[in-house]
């Protein structure tokens, strides 16, 4: 069970984060996913360690008419990288643009 705030983990048993008084989750990215269209698949189609360069490549498919959603490293326990994800349906149009990004 995770906390979706602070992404601490507890012990089944445990219904709420002691810190955050939030009920917790089983887990942090299907509850997120979840949350937003219950109806959509995501894919993640970009992950990077440098917080601006997501909001380079977030930018870069807004562009191209693209809906995007960051995924912050602080919202996966020891997660060091930032994710985007976007419908599944049109992940292979964003990795090809964000390919040229990297390069
Ligand atoms: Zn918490």
């Amino acid at each position: 069970m995770f906390c979706p705030k602070c992404s601490a983990e507890y012990r089944a048993g445990f219904t709420e984060c002691a810190d955050c008084r939030v009920p917790l989750v089983a887990e942090l990215a299907e509850t997120k996913r979840r949350d937003r269209r219950p109806d959509m698949k995501f894919k993640t189609v970009f992950t990077t360690t440098d917080p601006a360069l997501a909001s380079v490549a977030k930018s870069v498919l807004e562009a191209a008419g693209i809906e995007s959603f960051a995924i912050d490293a602080s919202a996966f326990p020891g997660g060091l990288k930032s994710r985007l994800q976007v419908d599944a349906d049109r992940a292979a149009e964003a990795e090809a643009l964000l390919e040229e990004l990297e390069e």
